[in-house]
């Protein structure tokens, strides 16, 4: 099961990530008050649809110039008029598929000022069945290009199930992130609490992509897809919920 991104970075946050504050809509008629209730001045538009590339989709409605499923706004009026141009039409993704999917929630978030774009997942390697960080300095990307092009720049660190993610472990994927200072100390307790949460609520993908390094240096997730292992669900009433929820979107 995927869940969106809105649900994913809640989970996340509830496992001390740093994520900016955020709204979702999913009628239009709501859509002034919830991005005024956020103080700008930058306010990013996200359709939540169960698919990645958005910010580089195009939706099959509107003319092929117009923007992609995530959208930059600099003043209210332009962040209601990108919500307008997103609910209810169908965005059109490298993983979507031609038919692309309808956007009937989408998430207003406060724009965040970047530094560095980072990449890193959480993954049960199927052959060994053993779970891996994969990292990248790389983010922002599909991390399949990223992989074709420059397979230096992506970082792999296993995880003994026993032992969980070990201080060693963090301070590698620290040192391949190229983490300094505030930036070091947060991303190695980040790096534990994503393990944990990955362990707790039996997922079996999580992908940050972007991780972001802000001006202040500080970590923050800005991207985050969460997928779960459907078999071990019955164990999570919680994400039962959630599992409701998303199919009424559908
Ligand atoms: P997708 O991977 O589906 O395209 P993302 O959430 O990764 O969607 O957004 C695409 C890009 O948009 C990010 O790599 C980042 O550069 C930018 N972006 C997303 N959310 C924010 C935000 N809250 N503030 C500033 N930029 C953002
Ligand atoms: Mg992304």
């Amino acid at each position: 099961m995927n869940i969106h991104e809105y649900q994913a970075k809640k989970i996340l946050q509830s496992y001390g990530a740093k994520i900016a504050p955020g709204v979702t809509i999913t009628d239009i008629k709501n859509a002034k008050t919830a991005i005024e209730s956020l103080p700008g001045p930058v306010w990013v538009i996200k359709s939540q649809i169960h698919a990645g590339g958005r910010g580089k989709g195009k939706f099959k409605e509107l003319e092929p110039d117009a923007k992609g499923g995530v959208r930059v706004s600099f003043s209210v009026d332009e962040a209601l008029a990108n919500a307008k141009e997103m609910l209810g039409n169908t965005l059109v993704t490298k993983q979507t598929g031609p038919n692309g999917k309808e956007v009937n929630q989408i998430y207003v978030e406060a724009g965040a000022e970047i530094n560095r774009e980072l990449y890193l997942s959480i993954l049960v390697d199927r052959e060994t069945s053993k779970t891996s960080f994969i990292v990248s300095t790389k983010g922002g990307m599909d991390i399949e290009s990223v992989a074709r092009d420059t397979p230096e720049l992506i970082h792999s660190v296993a995880i003994t199930a026993s032992q969980g993610c070990t201080q060693a472990n963090a301070n590698e994927l620290a040192d391949a992130l190229n983490l300094k200072n505030g930036a070091r100390q947060q991303g190695i307790e980040l790096f534990k609490n994503l393990y944990q949460a990955f362990v707790d609520k039996d997922m079996s993908l999580l992908e940050i992509n972007p991780l972001i390094i802000t001006k202040n240096n500080d970590v923050q997730v800005l991207d985050a897809k969460v997928s779960f292992d459907d078999n071990a669900l019955y164990r999570h009433p919680d994400l039962m919920e959630l599992r409701d929820k998303t199919e009424e979107d559908e």
